[in-house]
């Protein structure tokens, strides 16, 4: 359907720290879409394999929890809130010890499998804006508009620096960076669905480029697809 107001499908992916989540917050909000943040999923099966002790090199065990794990997304107050087994982890999956470890959980390709499909679920009505690093690639390769956005390294570190210390963390930069550089490895670097920018996808790079100025261009890409 193309032409009045379709809703339409925004892919953003990224590495860590370009700044995705809270630009897809904006542009989901100014759109009236629905904001769904991939990484929060892999970040949630991570927070429960961590509390259960599951060893994080075995791809068989990793696969198993994820079939046996319930995740949800819900929303209050245009907040997005993951809900794992029931429970609200939202806050949680923030903290440096899952960041450090979900590229290990993501890179297996049972637990994307079953990720995937609900991803794809959450998206087939349309009216959503979803990040991560293999939406335009991988998961939703039909979107209307696909982003990939990108910034310095240094740059990512500092905003991550800033959103930690604001959740109350003490943050040494250099290791941040060198944790950065570390996920970033691995998840441009597995075998299943690694982060990539789509060939058709617009590349932003937004270390010098003010937040309204990045919103809005995505917003332009969008509205001249639907
Ligand atoms: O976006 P965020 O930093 O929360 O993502 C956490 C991790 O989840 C990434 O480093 C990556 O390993 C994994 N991820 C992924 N595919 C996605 C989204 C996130 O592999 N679509």
């Amino acid at each position: 359907m193309q032409g009045k107001n379709r809703r339409g499908v925004v892919a953003i992916d990224g590495p860590a720290g370009a700044g995705k989540s809270t630009v897809a917050r904006q542009v989901s909000r100014d759109l009236g879409y629905i904001y769904i943040d991939t990484g929060a999923m892999y970040r949630a099966l991570t927070l429960k394999a961590l509390r259960l002790g599951t060893d994080l090199y075995d791809h068989g065990a990793l696969t198993e929890l994820a079939h046996h794990t319930n995740i949800k997304i819900s929303y209050y107050d245009h907040t997005q809130m993951i809900i794992m087994d029931g429970e609200d982890v939202s806050t949680e999956i923030r903290s440096p010890e899952v960041s450090r470890n979900v590229s290990l959980v993501a890179l297996v390709p049972g637990v994307r499998l079953e990720m995937v499909k609900l991803q794809r679920e959450l998206a087939r009505e349309g009216g959503v804006v979803m990040d991560g690093r293999d939406i335009g690639s991988y998961v939703l390769p039909d979107a209307d508009c696909k982003i990939f956005l990108t910034a310095s390294t240094a740059e990512r570190a500092r905003r991550r620096a800033r959103d930690l210390e604001a959740a109350g963390y003490t943050i040494n930069l250099a290791e941040l960076e060198q944790e950065i550089i570390r996920r970033d490895e691995i998840d441009s670097t597995r075998e299943m669905a690694p982060l990539i920018k789509a060939d058709n996808a617009i590349l932003i790079d937004t270390s010098d480029m003010g937040f309204e100025e990045v919103v809005n261009e995505i917003k332009k890409c969008i509205l001249q697809s639907t």
